[in-house]
């Protein structure tokens, strides 16, 4: 059936920054095929769903969206067509249609290239499922199609092979696999020429990034990224601890544009415990790693993950946890109880903490850890920060926030918006809180 007029689509996205940068993608796929997308979803002829399934939760919110598309949308069923993206799509493939009666198309993360054929199908009442992990795919030709102005997401890796026993990932996005050296750089310099002024590399484990027809790692790699654009600052996210090398960690101290600020999954406290889960590194090792890094950019700030109630997690072995989030002081961290994900080697174990003390645990670890980050913004009282300006502030017009170069929000007033989305500031600080600071701009 010819594509005779644009249609349009409305992309719901869930889960990590690598979804965020998928959705992209797919808009860019989607756009080449004649469609638009929209913000709005009455005006819609396809809605998809990119989504996650890092946790139950984040599952079960997407069957929650299905059953309210199939109340709201009951009148328009004929006419429009939904779709299910992302890692639940490969977790559940077409189950999901037989889940929900709603859905029309089930596409998995490594297969968004056959999304405009499907689609055409399914206007014409053809349901479809494509789920084929791959070990090559990293749409590394297709131009994502970017909305905010500020920072791009460019993914350099999809994949992991590092199968910890809590994670689904190595199941949905498959092997890993690395986008070339020179695609990426390229892909900076148009970023940054189309004004861009903060770029983050994604990929599960960034740190195991390797081209192999040029033999470049991701120190090179990122080292090439700050060189081609000095303006523009560099971001880099996930890494794994284990692959944190000592020339990465020299390379980022050596340019002033790869921003300050290392996100490093940790998990737990405790060697028993991070031998469960097969994070392939020790206590000793996670702080030889942090020392290192403190070592040479000593005002960096180091954010982490932590899980809580892992199965045959003991009471001491929490609090190797608590004693962790003392001794390396982080500035902030993603903290979540487990969460049993069927197909992954956790799942055969027993889930033996109880949900109450799950949580208890939890929040024993949110309120040690909060009150450390509070306590590290109370000393940036004083401290100027160069801040790439955002948007105004959610709670008080008047005020805009951006982001310092360590990647703390950062709020300030903004009279008659003098300054505006991509310019930077430098602000003082004032006060603080344990998840921003507040501050007054300073020539
Ligand atoms: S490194 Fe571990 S936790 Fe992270 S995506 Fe890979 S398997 Fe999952």
């Amino acid at each position: 059936m010819e594509m005779t007029e644009t249609y349009k689509l409305y992309i719901e996205t869930y889960g990590c920054q690598m979804n965020l940068n998928d959705t992209e993608i797919v808009s860019g796929i989607m756009r080449e095929h004649g469609w638009e997308t929209t913000d709005n979803i009455d005006n819609a002829d396809a809605v998809l769903l990119n989504t996650c399934s890092v946790r139950e939760n984040a599952e079960s919110r997407i069957f929650k969206r299905l059953t309210h598309f199939s109340q709201k949308f009951k009148k328009r069923k004929n006419k429009l067509i939904v779709g299910v993206i992302g890692c639940m799509a490969e977790r559940f493939n077409e189950r999901l249609i037989d889940i929900q009666d709603i859905v029309s198309i089930v596409v998995g993360p490594d297969e968004y290239r056959k999304l405009p054929i499907l689609l055409e199908h399914a206007m014409g009442g053809v349901k479809g499922v494509a789920v084929e992990l791959s070990k090559v795919e990293t749409y590394e030709d297709i131009i994502p199609l970017r909305t905010d102005g500020v920072n791009a997401w460019l993914s350099i890796m999809r994949g992991c092979n590092n199968f910890c026993s809590y994670c689904v990932v190595p199941y949905t996005r498959g092997r890993e696999r690395s986008r070339s050296h020179t695609s990426i750089v390229e892909e900076v310099a148009s970023l940054a020429a189309k004004g861009f002024k903060e770029i983050t590399l994604l990929g599960q484990n960034v740190n195991s990034y390797h081209d192999k027809e040029l033999n470049k790692d991701f120190a090179d790699l990122i080292s090439d990224c700050a060189i081609a654009v000095p303006q523009v600052r560099i971001r880099y996210t996930t890494s794994h601890p284990r692959d944190m090398s000592d020339r990465l960690i020299e390379v980022m101290a050596s340019h002033d544009n790869i921003c300050k600020h290392i996100h490093l999954p940790v998990q737990s406290g405790s060697d028993r415990v991070l031998k469960m889960m097969n994070r392939g590194y020790n206590r000793e090792h996670y702080l030889g790693r942090i020392s290192k890094i403190r070592e040479l950019m000593p005002n960096i700030a180091i954010t982490t993950d932590i899980i809580a109630g892992f199965p045959g997690e003991t009471l001491e072995d929490h609090q190797l946890t608590l004693s962790l989030l003392q001794e390396v002081k982080y500035s902030g961290a993603f903290m979540f109880k487990y969460s049993p994900r069927e197909n992954t080697k956790a799942f055969d174990m027993p889930d033996d903490i109880p949900e109450e003390e799950k949580l208890r645990r939890l929040n024993e670890i949110i309120d040690l850890q909060n009150k450390i980050a509070k306590e590290i913004n109370h000393h940036e009282k004083g401290n100027i920060h160069r801040v790439l300006v955002e948007c105004p502030s959610k709670r008080n017009p008047e005020d805009w926030m951006g982001r310092s170069d360590t990647n703390k929000v950062v709020i300030f007033p903004n009279p008659d918006a003098k300054f505006s989305q991509g310019d930077y500031v430098n602000v003082k600080i004032k006060r603080s809180s344990s998840a921003t600071l507040f501050g007054e701009i300073v020539e």
